[in-house]
């Protein structure tokens, strides 16, 4: 780990502002994947910004009809919050599949949307509920923020203030972990919001994605039979010691089937 200065934030105007003064200054959540990079020497930022306690950045509400998550919120406390598992029951559930107990209590819904990794769940859940990220700076639609691997559509100093989730009439997430890492080798969410239904895949592809032809199929009934023929290209998934890209494709149908069995019933 290279030399670095520690600086807690007493407001994300203030950590905005010490980011702007300072370029190689870097945010810290959980730290649960920006720690082990330093570890590594991955990255040497001047200084590490800790937003983890901010209280503005943290706790869960339900306002207008839309759930809304602070960025500094735990995944445990997304996990067992009784207002996430009333509102959208899959996203509670998502959340209490990542990583372990301490992963969980350590790492945040906006550390884990920031770092946008290919494997990572709370990508699936966002993008399949159409939700909105919140920033220091201005709203970015879901669908709009996912910019493939790593790669998202946060400026320098940009920084993630809450998550805005539509509830949908009903929606699913079913996961195939990696057994040592706990990652999605391929995860699926579903939903059927006002808008039609999504379909968000991760941990298959250079980054999360939206499989648009299942989507369409299912538009005309939400069974699991519906994708039997509906075609994922498998040349653009992640080949790997793990999986074949067929692997993947094939792993991403039954998530996806899966998940649809789960769906609750329509209200
Ligand atoms: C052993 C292990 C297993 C894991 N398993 C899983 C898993 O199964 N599924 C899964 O999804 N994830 C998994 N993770 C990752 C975990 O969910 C992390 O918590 C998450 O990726 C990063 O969140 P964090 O709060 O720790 O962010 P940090 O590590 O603190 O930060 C990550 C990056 O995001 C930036 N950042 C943090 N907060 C903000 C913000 N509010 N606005 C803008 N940028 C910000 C930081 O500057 C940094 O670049 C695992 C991690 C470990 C160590």
């Amino acid at each position: 780990m290279y030399s670095l200065s520690y600086v807690k934030a007493k407001s994300v105007k203030e950590a905005g502002e010490f980011l702007a003064a300072h370029p190689e200054a870097k945010l810290l959540a959980g730290g649960m994947t920006l720690v082990p990079t330093l570890k590594q020497r991955l990255a040497k930022p001047s200084h590490l910004v800790d937003i983890a306690q901010l209280p503005e950045l943290r706790g869960v509400k339900v306002a207008g009809g839309k759930l809304e998550i602070g960025a500094a919120t735990s995944h445990h406390d997304v996990a067992t919050s009784p207002v996430v598992k009333k509102a959208i029951p899959a996203l509670a559930e998502l959340a209490g599949l990542i990583g372990d107990p301490q992963v969980r209590n350590l790492g945040t819904l906006g550390g884990s949307v920031a770092n946008n990794d290919p494997a990572a769940d709370y990508p699936a859940a966002v993008l399949g509920l159409g939700a909105t990220v919140v920033t220091s700076q201005r709203e970015i639609a879901a669908d709009d923020f996912f910019q493939g691997m790593f790669a998202t559509a946060l400026e320098e100093g940009e920084i993630i203030v809450r998550i805005i989730f539509p509830v949908p009439r009903r929606a699913a997430y079913a996961k195939f972990h990696h057994p040592a890492s706990g990652y999605a080798m391929a995860g699926v969410f579903v939903a059927q919001t006002a808008e039609g239904v999504r379909v968000a895949v991760t941990g298959a592809g250079p980054g999360v994605f939206r499989w648009k032809a299942a989507e369409a199929a299912l538009a005309k009934g939400l069974k699991p039979a519906a994708i039997d023929g509906v075609v994922l290209e498998a040349a653009d998934l992640n080949e790997g010691i793990h999986a074949t890209r067929e692997d993947r494709a094939n792993l991403v149908r039954v998530m996806a089937k899966r998940a649809l069995a789960k769906l609750p019933r329509k209200k």
